[in-house]
């Protein structure tokens, strides 16, 4: 995604429209003081993170420290790899979690065994332990 280079003129109408503060700590932005090299410079940050569907245009820019910016950036990474996930899911791109669905290991067999005309026999030896129906 190309972003717009910001002139320095921009980037001091972008700083004075939010009042000079930080719009994500409030803290304010002295530009005196990041020209001493005193204080943490500033960078334009879009309110709707750009790959997250945010517009590339003054309405979407906002005066942030370096390192508040840093933060939120981090966090907008994470949604817009949860969005990936999601929208894979959908389209159906997902990779499967499990290549084979989890199966029970079935129940223990038991020494006898009923035969289908009711007989019970034993299953280690055969032997009949009581007779089925048959005529
Ligand atoms: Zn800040």
């Amino acid at each position: 995604m190309r972003r717009k280079k910001l002139t320095p003129a921009q980037r001091l109408d972008v700083l004075h429209s939010n009042g000079g503060v930080c719009y994500l700590c409030n803290e304010p932005i002295n530009l005196a003081r990041i020209r001493r090299g005193e204080a943490e410079g500033f960078e334009v940050e879009h309110i709707h993170a750009l790959a997250l569907g945010g517009g590339d245009d003054p309405s979407n820019w906002r005066p942030a420290h370096i390192s508040c910016h840093k933060k939120k950036t981090r966090r907008d990474r994470r949604a817009m790899a949860k969005a990936r996930r999601g929208e894979a899911k959908r389209n159906g791109t997902a990779k499967p979690r499990f290549k084979k669905k989890i199966a029970s290991r079935g129940f223990d067999k038991g020494p006898l065994m009923k035969r289908p005309d009711g007989e019970i026999v034993d299953r280690k030896t055969g032997g009949v332990v009581r007779p089925g129906w048959k005529p």
